[in-house]
């Protein structure tokens, strides 16, 4: 099953047909994903069935990386994306979701399964994407780090204090003269 269904059926007719959702998702395939996502492919693998009391009921993985634009030097970050999809859908409220189970309460004969995954997806990514280890970072990173070393050592130029570990691991200038090396 190709990931074009996942923007082809609705959440009903999906139940009626299919036990199993087993397919590839591209991030270009979410809107709203794409937009902070530069690439990726998350896995989809899904039970969509008919519950109880005419819910729709959604249980499985979506899992996968995405290249997320790293705040810190503005490359692609791989970040991992991993969910536990639980969720019962139903026209309204009325209906109890089974114990477990989300409610969201939406048209399942309108709703479109990926619409209901992108939001889950959302949700999972990081409010600022970052590499874990800065020494990951690209130059950008190492750039924007110099300048604020710089601001902060004229500062203790200007108190003229002496500095409380004589080591002096920082050395702005040089990290400056190895880029200009590079
Ligand atoms: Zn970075």
């Amino acid at each position: 099953m190709s990931g074009m269904l996942l923007g082809s059926e609705d959440l009903f007719a999906m139940a009626m047909r299919h036990s199993a959702i087993n397919c590839e998702l591209p991030a270009s395939a979410l809107s709203r994903v794409a937009e902070t996502a530069d690439d990726g492919t998350l896995q989809v693998d899904l039970a969509v069935e008919v519950g109880d009391a005419d819910q729709i009921l959604v249980s499985g993985k979506v899992d996968g990386i995405l290249a997320l634009q790293c705040q810190r030097c503005l490359e692609p970050v791989k970040v991992p994306v991993s969910i536990d999809v639980k969720l019962a859908v139903a026209a309204s409220e009325s209906a109890p979701a089974p114990a477990g189970y989300e409610q969201v309460t939406g048209d399942a004969r309108t709703l479109l399964l990926r619409d209901l995954l992108e939001d889950d997806i959302l949700l999972a990514l990081p409010p600022v994407p970052m590499h874990l280890d800065p020494a990951d970072c690209g130059e950008l990173a190492a750039l924007m780090n110099d300048y604020r070393l710089t601001e902060s050592a004229d500062e203790d130029a200007a108190g003229e204090g002496p500095t409380e570990d004589g080591d002096q691991k920082r050395h702005p200038f040089a990290i400056l003269k190895k880029l200009q090396s590079d």
